[in-house]
């Protein structure tokens, strides 16, 4: 059915046996000093095993002064060579092809990750990083060059098939290509000729040490949706000087730092979004095309080839979420595809932390070896409580290593309070991976039992060996005056559709579900307050996904009190403090609660000493997000 996707296609003389490809992304699982470590390799080669036909690899420094962040792989020295080598090894066994992106960040890092001062054309500071760069001179400049083209050398030296030149997202390349960050006036800016100087030496180097028939990817921002950055006529016009200078490929992306969410959106960016752009660039060159930018399905993959708009596609997260997707999608198991659903929990999160990338609804991410599914030694009797994603996800990890597993749900529906994060607007592809969940659990033969709380008496009907307990979290409920009228009501009532609510409605409480809550209530032409105690509201919500959030309910025009503690409410509004004063905010239909949640476990107790073991998972364990209620819940599978 995907004929498209699975048509070979060359790059130069790479040969690839499909259209899909990973596309570079730091994931922090190096070592310091740039060498690979086995967790690198696995992970990568998880990938190659999967099916994709291309994996370019995250950004591979040229210079430790070029580093955006810690543990990234790096060629800037003959020394890393060796571990390299081991990677393409284990990922040409699957005959996948394997490019090596390679970069310079310039201004895009900061002296924390570099231990000094970053480099870009001028002395401008990115407005994320906000560091004020040394200029680079025209020796410095001149050496630059030279190390691209060094570390070209070493990774055909290392066995990569090619190189990807990073020229997209702010870095230095494209600092120097761009007027939002070159403010030279000599022979590296101000006009076009000029600010594209200094990739066509970079170009013209790699051919010179790796020589001409290797493989050069350029990746390119198609806008940088930045006050004065480049625009697609100009990303066009780039692309035809570049192809002259002998790339084999290019690589349409967007975005720079200060435009972060065009770079790894969020759910509520429509997938495919770039591809536009791509179809663009594609109309001015010859040369193969690659599109990217929330794609995650390969129906949508195909749809974008089968349209001539780009000739690859880059699936970037949706690769995290299911390295097998190539794999599942050639063997038509469509619906054991995992897809990624634009969360941000556990990639971008982390890695603006600077710590090593997780994924929400793949667990084993980054832990390819360590959390392999193996079969267990002895068949053992599981009773697992709660049919959230943790419970769920416990449940399938015993059962594919062959326990006898019964999960039990008091409610008539699977998915516990997760189900009810996907009803905001922008969140409904959270949807999937419940279903996804849902899939796994009967493909491989949990028992299911709905409509039912796990009790300590059916434990002593059950005689299990084992009992996960994953039993979720409840609203709290704050003891203030008022609480009880009929007036008010919680958060996961209003979502999961028990509660009724008036035309106007205060939320009491700003943080992520409270304000996911206002904008779903806005959306249905509510007029929403939220009142919150904290400077700022959504602040546990992800930067990228709190940037849309944000957008959304300004131009809903839903009302903000920040720094505000309520002391009553009444029956049509509330009684707060503000400013050290007390006033009254209304009127309003409904005042909904949303202060938080606290476990729910009554159950260990009960079965201590009864059974041989009890893992508690979760928001059962400590409320926190169903990133780490998801891990938990595969790890307990390992346990059991
Ligand atoms: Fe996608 Fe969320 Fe996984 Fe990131 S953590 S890859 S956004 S599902």
């Amino acid at each position: 059915m995907l004929k498209y996707i699975f048509s070979p296609i060359k790059i130069g003389k790479m040969e690839l046996s499909n259209r899909l490809v990973v596309p570079p992304m730091v994931m922090n699982y190096c070592n310091e000093d740039g060498t690979a470590t086995e967790r690198f390799i696995a992970y990568h080669e998880a990938k190659a095993r999967g099916g994709w036909g291309l994996i370019i690899t995250e950004d591979y420094a040229v210079d430790p002064r070029g580093k955006g962040f810690s543990r990234i792989p790096g060629l800037w020295d003959d020394s890393q060579i060796e571990s390299h080598s081991r990677l393409t090894e284990r990922i040409h066994k699957y005959g996948a092809k394997i490019v090596a992106q390679i970069y310079h960040c310039g201004r895009q890092t900061n002296h924390l990750v570099i231990g000094e001062q970053p480099v870009a054309p001028s002395p401008i500071p990115c407005p994320v990083n906000q560091e004020m760069p040394h200029e680079l001179t025209v020796k410095e400049i001149k050496e630059v060059v030279e190390k691209f083209g060094d570390c070209a050398y070493r990774a055909k030296k290392a066995g990569f098939d090619g190189v990807e030149v990073h020229g997209a997202h702010g870095y230095l390349i494209a600092q120097f290509m761009s007027p939002y960050s070159n403010k030279r006036t000599d022979e590296y800016g101000g006009s076009l000729q000029n600010r594209l100087r200094f990739p066509l030496e970079i170009i013209s180097n790699i051919k010179a040490k790796a020589g001409n028939d290797f493989p050069v990817i350029f990746r390119i921002s198609a806008d940088e949706f930045v006050p004065g950055g480049r625009t697609i006529e100009d990303t066009k016009a780039i692309a035809i000087i570049l192809e002259d200078a002998g790339i084999n490929a290019i690589h349409v992306s967007a975005g720079v730092y200060a435009s972060a969410d065009a770079i790894i959106p969020p759910s509520a960016v429509r997938h495919g979004w770039i591809t536009d752009y791509a179809a663009e660039v594609k109309k001015v060159v010859s040369i193969p095309v690659i599109t990217v930018g929330r794609i995650n399905d390969p129906f949508v993959a195909e749809a974008i080839i089968s349209s001539g708009k780009a000739d690859l596609v880059s699936i970037g997260r949706g690769s995290l979420a299911d390295p097998e997707m190539p794999n599942k999608a050639a063997a038509g198991k469509f619906e054991d595809i995992v897809q990624c659903i634009g969360c941000m929990q556990g990639c971008i999160e982390r890695l603006f932390k600077n710590i090593d990338v997780k994924c929400l609804v793949n667990p084993s991410l980054g832990r390819e070896l360590e959390f392999a599914i193996q079969k267990a030694g002895i068949k053992k009797k599981i009773l697992v409580a709660g049919g959230g994603p943790a419970g769920m996800e416990a449940a399938i990890v015993a059962a594919k290593r062959g326990h006898e597993v019964h999960l039990y749900e008091k409610a008539d529906i699977l998915g516990g309070q997760y189900r009810l994060a996907s009803v905001p607007p922008s969140k409904g592809e959270i949807t999937t991976f419940i279903t996804w969940q849902k899939k796994q659990l009967n493909k491989y033969g949990v028992i299911i039992h709905l409509n039912t709380e796990l009790t300590a008496e059916i434990a002593d009907e059950q005689k299990p060996d084992i009992v996960i307990i994953a039993t979720g979290g409840k609203p709290f409920v704050p003891d203030i005056p008022g609480i009880d009228k009929p007036n008010v009501v919680a958060a996961h009532d209003v979502l999961s559709g028990k509660a009724d609510v008036g035309p106007k409605v205060i939320i009491v409480g700003g943080g992520m579900i409270g304000s996911e809550t206002a904008n779903h209530l806005a959306n249905h032409g509510k007029e929403v307050i939220i009142v919150e105690m904290l400077p700022q509201i959504a602040k546990d919500e992800e930067a990228n996904v709190r940037m849309y959030l944000m957008k959304d309910l300004e131009e809903k025009k839903v009302v903000v009190y920040t720094n505000t503690i309520v002391k009553e409410i009444d029956d049509d509004g509330i009684k707060v403090e503000r400013n050290g004063k007390t006033e009254k905010i209304g009127p309003a239909d409904t005042i909904v609660l949303a202060v938080g949640v606290k476990p729910v476990n009554n159950l260990a107790e009960q079965l201590q000493n009864k059974v041989e073991k009890i893992i508690t998972v979760g928001d059962a364990f400590e409320v926190r997000k169903a990133l780490e209620a998801i891990e938990e819940g595969y790890k307990a599978g390992l346990e059991v």
